[in-house]
């Protein structure tokens, strides 16, 4: 079967229905669009699992200043400053905007609004909804609105699976799913994918999170950023659900401990234990994990019967898999949880390719560095939408022409990706893993099958660690572990991935000499 797009010709399209693609679409309105989802609207984002908040300096004691300098600090030299300002900068204005779209975010008893406190930052700044649900809140208000909208046409279940180009220039968008196949006549897409987690087995994303909508922009041409930035939970519930319930850090702020199967303590070499930074506990648990053991959180002296009336999330989570906090340690592994690399944009999230935007976590500003502070992510998502819409609102007019092919890929899964995405791109990475890697993916994004956009996306992140000859924020390589002085970020076309992938293979595996 297949659907009739020659309605919905030359509109824009928006490629994902998180935070970030719900926001463009209602701040575009009332100029018509269609919101393109593989999932049912609501269901299946890394946005509906959120639990911290937004971060916004908003507080009494806080500063828009020190939220800059907390985020500065998190992404290890490579924030870009000019971004960060802006970002930061808007902050306040997301919430307002946020607040008139009928979220309903948690206030004291005089109305102001409850602001939590996280790792890594100076003051009280999270701004949250129904505890640690605010990701749950957000996409029931943004989806409700977004419902309400006539401007928008929601497609759901259809899965886009590439840019159509005519003469060098963005033409249209090819999706599929359960009820047939679409080409839609379009020279404006928006990439609102989300991030990379379900190219890894252990992650706190939805498995379909594999990164498509950046394999989409790598075919039709665009740059991409910092690939090589993938963030890792330290302690994400080791059970059989996927994805993986987060334990989040408040916990161990709370004075729960990491242990063994033996019971023993394990971090006591690590300054600052358990409330290291989370790439260091990170590291220290993979390392644990690696000699063979197993871990746990154990939470029974710190919170013991208290943990449930305290966390009811992850208590539910623990619950759901035969746990019970109170009485037991909690089993824990690192999973692979936001990707701070993606689509180079501006600040508007014009990619490299005109006509082509992005924004949310698929895309790649330069806010978070080597490494995101946390409840950056929303907040950084929520800022682009609103810059994201005025951009394609001032867009010149696209009139729609045929495409020349139409021809849909099949659907992608990234599961044969996955062992190698573990072995190689993992947190602990090192050249000669990188180079196997890189020259065991490269015949996989050659081909049209299955497994060629996952393939893809691992390759670009392959080849970017491979350059980065240097450890930094979420980048560690065993082979390089320090810090270069002058920090670079990498920026790379499919091409030039390509390029660097070729002579790889065609090397002796080893020693493996990376073009700069
Ligand atoms: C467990 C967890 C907790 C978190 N907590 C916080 C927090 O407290 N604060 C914070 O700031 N950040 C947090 N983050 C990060 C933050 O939630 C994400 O970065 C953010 O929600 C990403 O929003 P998005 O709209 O870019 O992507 P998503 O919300 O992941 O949405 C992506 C959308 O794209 C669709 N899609 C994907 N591929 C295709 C395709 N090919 N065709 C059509 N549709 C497609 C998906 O179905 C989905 O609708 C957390 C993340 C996780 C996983």
């Amino acid at each position: 079967m297949r659907l009739d797009a020659a309605t919905l010709a030359g509109q824009p399209v928006i490629v994902g229905a998180g935070v970030a693609g719900l926001l463009t679409a209602l701040h575009l309105a009332p100029r018509p669009v269609i919101l393109l989802s593989k999932a049912p609207l609501g269901l299946e984002s890394s946005s509906l699992l959120a639990q911290g908040g937004i971060a916004a300096s908003l507080g009494q004691d806080d500063d828009p200043a020190l939220h800059r300098a907390d985020t500065i600090e998190a992404g290890a030299g490579l924030c870009d400053p000019e971004v960060v300002r802006h970002v930061i900068e808007a902050a306040p204005a997301i919430i307002e905007d946020l607040f008139r779209l009928g979220v309903r975010f948690d206030r004291n008893n005089d109305r102001s609004l409850q602001l939590g406190l996280e790792a890594a930052h100076r003051r009280r700044r999270i701004v949250h909804a129904g505890g640690d649900g605010t990701g749950r809140e957000l996409m029931r208000a943004l989806t409700a609105a977004v419902r309400r909208t006539p401007s928008i046409t929601v497609m759901e279940g259809l899965e886009a699976r590439r840019l159509a180009m005519r003469d060098g220039a963005l033409a249209g968008l090819l999706a599929a799913g359960p009820a047939g196949s679409l080409a839609l006549a379009t020279g404006q897409v928006v990439i609102a994918t989300g991030g990379i987690g379900g190219l890894f087995t252990d992650t706190t994303n939805p498995q379909g999170a594999f990164g498509q909508g950046l394999a989409l922009a790598a075919r039709a041409g665009a740059e991409l950023a910092d690939m090589e930035f993938v963030q890792f939970h330290p302690t994400a519930l080791d059970a059989s659900a996927r994805p993986m319930p987060l334990v989040s850090e408040a916990v161990r702020g709370d004075g729960a401990v990491l242990i063994d199967e033996t019971g023993k303590r394990f971090l006591n070499g690590l300054a600052g234990a358990e409330l290291a930074t989370r790439d260091a506990v990170a590291r220290a648990v993979a390392r644990h994990l690696a000699q063979g053991h197993r871990v746990y959180l154990d939470a029974r002296g710190s919170l013991g019967a208290t943990f449930a009336a305290r966390f009811p999330t992850i208590a539910a989570s623990c619950k759901a898999a035969g746990i019970d906090p109170a009485r037991e340690p909690i089993p824990v592994r690192p999973a692979a949880h936001y990707h701070m690399g993606g689509i180079a944009v501006d600040l508007s999230g014009r990619s490299s390719v005109e006509g082509l935007w992005a924004c949310g976590e698929a895309a790649c500003t330069g806010l978070h560095g080597a490494n995101r502070l946390a409840s950056n992510s929303l907040l950084e998502a929520a800022v682009l939408a609103r810059a994201v819409a005025e951009s394609l609102a001032g867009a010149a007019e696209w009139r729609a022409r045929s495409l020349e092919s139409t021809v849909v890929p099949a659907r992608s899964t990234p599961v044969p990706v996955r062992p190698i995405a573990a072995r190689a791109l993992g947190l602990v990475r090192d050249g000669q893993e990188l180079a196997k890697a890189a020259a065991t993916l490269l015949p996989l994004v050659a081909e049209d099958s299955p497994e060629a956009d996952p393939a893809l996306v691992a390759l670009m992140i392959a080849i970017s660690a491979s350059q980065r000859k240097e450890s930094r924020g979420a980048h560690f390589r065993g082979d390089f572990p320090r810090t270069d002085a002058a920090p670079i970020r990498t920026r790379l076309t499919l091409a030039q991935a390509l390029a660097v992938a070729r002579e790889c293979a065609a090397l002796p595996p080893q020693p493996l000499a990376w073009s700069a």
